[in-house]
């Protein structure tokens, strides 16, 4: 199975007067982010990473900051992309790590509000995205919110090559041909030879 990785990063500022959006969610929070679009930097950063594991460029590629179709946009658009991209390169999700980096809110109360927002945005089970928080601890960036996000892809397989798979079966001898092949690859019995099932005598 072909797996890739892709890595994504983003940051923004602080803003008053505009809500803050993180996940997919809105929080409870006196402050923003500043942003074109509405400045979700979690979904940013995993838009970038999932462009990144089937090198499709990244977020300013497809959604130019100066663009205004993009102004106030939610960042949803932009992951939804992102997943169209990923699958028509014959990938799929294996899981999602991101880790935030911000003074304030405290994330841990509602990670698991926007994991499940987040895994229901990529079509994935919870247990597939995962969302850490850290405080910019000696970085004095206190004013400003970063996240770095990781994501594991695999290649999906075709549903092609599974039709080509049973329709070399075709019959029970040819059955028990693929699996004596696979007992002897794999535990090295040795194959026994097959007597016909028929009695050749009958075949006139
Ligand atoms: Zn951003």
């Amino acid at each position: 199975m072909e797996t890739r990785i892709g890595f994504g990063y983003d940051s923004h500022e602080f803003k008053a007067g505009v809500p803050l959006r993180l996940g997919g969610t809105t929080l409870d929070h006196p402050e923003g982010l500043a942003g074109h679009s509405d400045g979700d930097v979690l979904l940013h950063a995993i838009t970038d990473a999932l462009l990144g594991a089937v090198a499709a460029g990244d977020i300013g590629t497809f959604f130019p900051p100066g663009d205004p179709r993009w102004k106030d946009a939610d960042s949803a658009i932009f992951l939804n992309l992102a997943l169209e991209e990923l699958q028509n390169a014959g990938f799929q999700i294996v899981n999602i790590d991101t880790t935030l980096i911000l003074a304030a809110p405290k994330i841990s109360p509602i990670a698991g509000e926007m994991r499940a927002r987040v895994a229901d945005l990529l079509c994935v089970d919870l247990d597939q995205v995962s969302i850490k928080a850290k405080t910019p601890e000696g970085l004095n960036l206190d004013r400003v919110v970063q996240c770095h996000a990781v994501a594991l892809v695999e290649r999906v397989q075709e549903p092609e090559e599974l039709k080509s798979m049973s329709e070399v079966i075709e019959s029970q001898r040819q059955l028990e041909d693929v699996v004596e092949d696979l007992l002897s690859s794999v535990h090295g019995i040795p194959k026994r030879r097959v007597e016909p099932i028929y009695d050749t005598e009958d075949i006139t």
